[in-house]
């Protein structure tokens, strides 16, 4: 009897769907995606339940004609390439042919679609890869696709998603991806009929204002332009002023519209940063690579982030030296007014006379009229030294030099549930409560590192963490360190590991996700050295635990926790160089007041 046959249709399209649609975020990517190949100018994605019940895309692109909608849904059905040739000169987001294949073998999928010059539209339902139902409709010019019930039919799957607020920042990650490239397309996002993110279309710069910069109203006027270009690639976008570091440090690199992960660029703008800060610095940076798809690996995974391109020292020089660019002219002309129309051509603020209209360019120097090079010290550019480390060396003036512990002359008072006064025979110290409480943790996790002395509580329910390979393998050099501070973790499945013991201080909702913040930590650093991911792992760590702003505190505690901090050897910086005090001396205030 022969037993070998080949699979039905909807099973390997199952199959297959696993490979692609792992949770309603690719949902959500391989939809907008398409709507965005499909020339659309306003996108709208509608969520319910963070897309367990139902994520649709609606869009104004160009529709489908009736034959396409229903070829649509086939595997390796596409209109984006027809010979091998085209995938080298590639410049569509989707080409495989797979994601409306995968979407409707594991979800319920209903699609109405209409070309601009077509007087009718088309409807069809499909169910678990079956067709169910196709007729005309009307519908508006362009494409509604809702994904309902998204693995109703492959239980192991839906178990694996995780709380409908982790589903929703996954998705939510996914949208910026895609909406800080297109700042030209309008976009709405609604989750349980609520909107969450409405962006009119615009400039690159204001698209980032709008979605980062909530609450504060200058976010645009923190970032420096870079650019820069050359026959191999050119390099646009933003980096953030050296003093505006923080927690909240956005960091992302896109190529050819696409978002990817880029560890070795990341070293490049680091590299860049370097020195002008002590300790290690968390730059915000948005940078847009524009190449020859030639140059680059785009027969890449779906689900992968990672990019190879063909000469990456090249391109790591060429950023590197954007971005020192930027920063080295922001040093020497620290009073220009940063452009807050958000154009990203870089406005001539000089020379009206050079024509500048007629240039195909902006002139990439920009001139501070303004400047004054026997300025005052106070208000001299910071940090020029270590652009140009032949120049004299002079203090910073923003490092504390204290040489003694102050003495601490009265209690404390909180500010703003974010600031703890300390009244000390310096001056007034300010202190950042988080980081404060962050650095003393910090001490206790790295000693119980190294001594490997950790103690662990057992979860009730074990965890899962799902991994990407690159993640796996990041997990596997420290697994050792997670397991002797009390992590206990084993493989779970292929790329998968379960969590089942934490570290005793640390508390139960914050297992997944302050590994997955370790793990993110270690890539993003390139720590490869044990002391330098177990500095990692101890910073991950505190940060999570430490007390969160907005907490209110008793005197007591503040009185413990300044007298704890005073007490370390280094108390006025984070291990990463973020400053955890500042000392207003009397004479300062007297000079306010
Ligand atoms: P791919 O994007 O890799 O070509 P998909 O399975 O995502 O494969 O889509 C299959 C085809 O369906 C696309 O090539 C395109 O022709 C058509 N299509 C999908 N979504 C849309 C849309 N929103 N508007 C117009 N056409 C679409
Ligand atoms: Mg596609």
């Amino acid at each position: 009897m022969d037993i070998v046959h080949l699979l039905p249709d909807h099973v390997a399209n199952q199959i297959a769907a696993g490979e692609v649609i792992q949770r309603p975020a690719s949902c959500l990517k391989e939809l907008v995606e398409n709507s965005l190949d499909a020339e659309a100018t306003s996108i709208q994605v509608i969520v319910r339940d963070a897309g367990r019940t139902l994520l649709q895309v609606v869009d104004n692109g160009k529709g489908m004609s009736q034959t396409d909608a229903r070829m649509a849904f086939e595997r390796h059905a596409t209109s984006k390439i027809s010979k091998v040739d085209d995938l080298f000169s590639l410049r569509t987001m989707g080409f495989r042919g797979e994601a409306l294949a995968s979407i409707c073998a594991v979800a319920q999928v209903e699609m109405t679609t209409r070309q601009e010059n077509d007087e009718i539209g088309f409807r069809i339902e499909v169910d678990g890869s079956k067709v169910m139902e196709q007729e005309p409709c009307a519908c508006s010019k362009g494409t509604s696709i809702k994904v309902k019930n998204l693995f109703y039919n492959v239980p192991v799957r839906r178990k694996f998603l995780k709380t409908d607020q982790t589903e929703l920042r996954n998705l939510l990650t996914e949208f910026y991806h895609i909406v800080l490239v297109y700042p030209k397309v309008q976009f709405l996002f609604v989750h349980n009929d609520e909107i969450l993110i409405d962006l009119p279309a615009t400039t690159e710069k204001l698209r980032i204002q709008a979605v980062f910069g909530k609450g504060s109203h200058n976010y645009g006027a923190q970032l420096l332009d870079v650019a820069t270009d050359t026959e191999l690639v050119s390099i646009r976008g933003f980096v953030s002023k050296p003093e505006t570091t923080g927690k909240n440090a956005q960091q992302y690199f896109f190529v050819n519209g696409r978002y990817m992960r880029h560890p070795y660029f990341h070293k490049a703008i680091m590299t860049a940063y370097s020195g002008m800060l002590p300790g290690e610095y968390n730059p915000t940076y948005f940078i847009y690579f524009d190449i020859d798809p030639q140059a680059i690996d785009v027969n890449i995974h779906p689900t992968k982030t990672e990019i190879k391109f063909s000469d990456e020292q090249a391109v790591f020089q060429i950023l590197m030296a954007a971005v020192r660019e930027a920063l080295g002219k922001f040093s020497l002309a620290p009073t220009i007014d940063f452009d807050r129309s958000g154009e990203i051509e870089m406005p001539t603020r000089t020379a009206p006379a050079m024509g500048s209209a007629t240039l195909p360019k902006a002139p990439t120097i920009q001139v501070d009229p303004h400047y004054n090079p026997f300025r005052t010290r106070q208000s001299a550019p910071r940090n020029w030294q270590t652009v140009y480390p032949d120049r004299p060396q002079e203090p910073v003036a923003e490092q504390l030099q204290l040489d003694a512990m102050p003495q601490i002359t009265a209690p404390a008072y909180q500010y703003a549930g974010r600031y703890i006064l300390q009244p000390t025979e310096k001056g007034l110290m300010v202190i950042n409560q988080h980081r404060a409480h962050a650095c003393i943790l910090y001490s206790t996790l790295i000693e119980q590192l190294k001594n490997r002395q950790g103690t662990t509580q057992q979860l009730l329910f074990q965890e899962v963490l799902e991994l990407t390979e690159a993640e796996q393998t990041i997990l596997e050099t420290i697994i050792g360190d997670l397991r002797s501070i009390g992590f206990v973790m084993d493989r779970f499945s292929k790329n998968a590991y379960s969590i089942s013991g934490i570290p005793a201080q640390l508390s139960e909702s914050d297992a997944v996700t302050v590994v997955q913040e370790i793990i993110r930590a270690v890539e993003e650093t390139g720590a490869d050295a044990a002391q330098q991911w177990q500095e990692q792992i101890a910073l991950s760590m505190a940060d999570t635990m430490a007390i969160p702003y907005g907490k209110t505190l008793s005197r007591e505690e503040m009185q413990d926790l300044v007298s704890r901090l005073l007490a370390l050897p280094v108390y006025e910086r984070m291990p990463d160089g973020k400053k955890i005090l500042t000392i207003l001396s009397d004479d300062e205030l007297q000079e306010r007041i």
